[in-house]
């Protein structure tokens, strides 16, 4: 329960270690600090916000890629529970579809869906009876089936699919309908259907806000702190790469599946290793622009139908900037292949820009082109045979929680779902002990 370093002088003790200063630890931070633990935070990084992080180019505000937040899903009720207020709008999806290089109405309405050229008069009607039967169906009685069996046995026009497809990679950031699985994909359709939220001053509002909450609450949070190992003995010992260590009854890891199972010793005979031969990480490659001003203002968003590409002007729903510019965010799913060509994918996306915002190029305050981002630590697929965490049953006191191991959620929600899970079971954990001491 306390933190040595190489000269053996020995600090403040804690009852709970977390590994990782993303959305995952600091929600789990809050729960726990709350509930009357003493807890601490080590994050590897200069800032805290892992992926959810927002940087400052120039007076733009970037998220690592465009973030949107989803309405009624698990992370929005976490934060009003924690009483969180974000600010933000939600943008209308009043745009484009990308067909063969051209600009055709999306079918987001009755009004574009009757003008549009992407799709027949009898395309145009099954996508209308499509869209009410996507808002309507119980997505959690579909039977277990991959999404292309669903929407080749429910959608009879190859370009309904193909918009279909679309409006799934959009919600899921994932393109694989021959491993993702229906009703997981539908589910999420069906949230980003409520429509989603586009976050004042980025998501780093979000982490700059859990932050506060979380050292209100009596966090102590290092930055620049590496685990470098995590011993798993009656107490776990964590060693850090400057040579220090902490001794702690509960250790949460936020890492994702990967890193985890390199941390935890032993983890190859625990369920940690069947956690990482399971997961399928999800990829994408952005590029995220400030303009000075639009080339052309009515060219807000486009969904790229033929290609695997989102467009979207962040900024016509949240404050990103101060003087005016303009931040759009673009996103090229990878899906789950590693492999990667980021000279391709930065072309196709300058490609997609030339196309909405010709001229754009005199018109730039600011760029990031980020090749390989991991966008998820899982995704669900067909080949799932369990939901990890939040404990490790062959090491008590040992939890795992970040969007590696959601119970069904996606995206951030399973950030914030498995740290409220994790944090719960250890409070339950911890009150059973206390009990059990106070009986003894
Ligand atoms: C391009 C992109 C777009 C996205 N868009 C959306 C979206 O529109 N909607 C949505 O819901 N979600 C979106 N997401 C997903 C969302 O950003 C993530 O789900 C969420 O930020 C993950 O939080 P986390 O805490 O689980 O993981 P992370 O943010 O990865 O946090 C883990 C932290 O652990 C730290 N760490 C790792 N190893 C160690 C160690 N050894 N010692 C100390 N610290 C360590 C890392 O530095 C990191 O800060 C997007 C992600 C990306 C990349």
């Amino acid at each position: 329960m306390f933190v040595k370093s190489e000269s053996g002088d020995s600090m403040k003790k804690y009852d709970v270690a977390i590994v990782g200063g993303g959305i995952a630890g600091l929600t789990a931070a809050v729960y726990l600090a709350k509930a009357g633990l003493s807890v601490v935070v080590f994050e590897k990084g200069k800032e805290l916000g892992g992926r959810a992080q927002t940087v400052n180019k120039n007076g733009a505000l970037f998220n690592l890629g465009g973030h949107a937040l989803y309405r009624g899903g698990a992370a929005e009720k976490i934060l009003q529970e924690l009483e969180i207020n974000v600010s933000g709008k939600v943008p209308d999806t009043k745009g484009y579809a990308i067909w063969n290089n051209e600009l055709l109405e999306l079918p987001d309405s009755l009004g574009s869906m009757l003008k549009t050229k992407l799709l027949s008069w009898s395309g145009k009607i099954e996508l209308g009876k499509l869209m009410l039967k996507l808002r309507k169906i119980d997505a959690s009685s579909i039977k277990p089936m991959t999404l292309r069996t669903w929407a080749e046995k429910e959608i009879k026009d190859p370009m309904v699919r193909h918009v279909f497809y679309a409006l799934c990679r959009t919600s899921t950031y994932c393109i694989d309908p021959d491993q993702q699985v229906a009703s997981a994909v539908i589910k999420q359709v069906q949230l980003g259907m409520n429509g989603v939220l586009y976050i004042d001053g980025g998501w780093q509002t979000i982490v700059d806000k859990l932050r506060m909450k979380a050292e209100t609450a009596g966090v102590d949070i290092h930055t620049n702190k590496t685990a470098a190992s995590i011993d798993c003995k009656e107490m776990h010992h964590i060693h850090f790469t400057d040579g220090e260590k902490i001794e702690v009854p509960y250790v949460m890891v936020t890492a994702g599946p990967e890193q985890t199972c390199k941390l935890v010793k032993g983890a190859e005979q625990t369920l940690l290793q069947d956690w990482k031969q399971q997961a399928q990480p999800v990829y994408a490659a952005c590029l995220d622009v400030a303009l000075n001003k639009l080339p052309n203002p009515n060219h807000n968003f486009a969904i790229a139908v033929d290609q695997h590409i989102l467009f979207s002007n962040h900024s016509r729903a949240s404050k990103l900037s101060n003087d005016g510019s303009v931040v759009l965010q673009l996103i090229k799913y990878l899906g789950t292949e590693k492999e990667s060509n980021a000279k391709l994918h930065k072309q196709e996306l300058e490609e997609i820009m030339d196309l909405m915002q010709p001229g754009w190029r005199e018109k730039v305050i600011a760029q990031q082109f980020l090749p390989q981002m991991t966008v998820v630590q899982d995704t669900i697929t067909v080949e799932d045979k369990h939901y990890f965490g939040p404990s490790i049953p062959e090491v008590p006191g040992l939890y795992i929680a970040g969007d590696g191991s959601g119970h069904g959620e996606m995206l951030v929600d399973a950030a914030f779902a498995s740290s409220k899970r994790a944090a719960q079971a250890i409070i339950q954990e911890f009150e059973s002990e206390e009990w059990y001491q106070r009986e003894a």
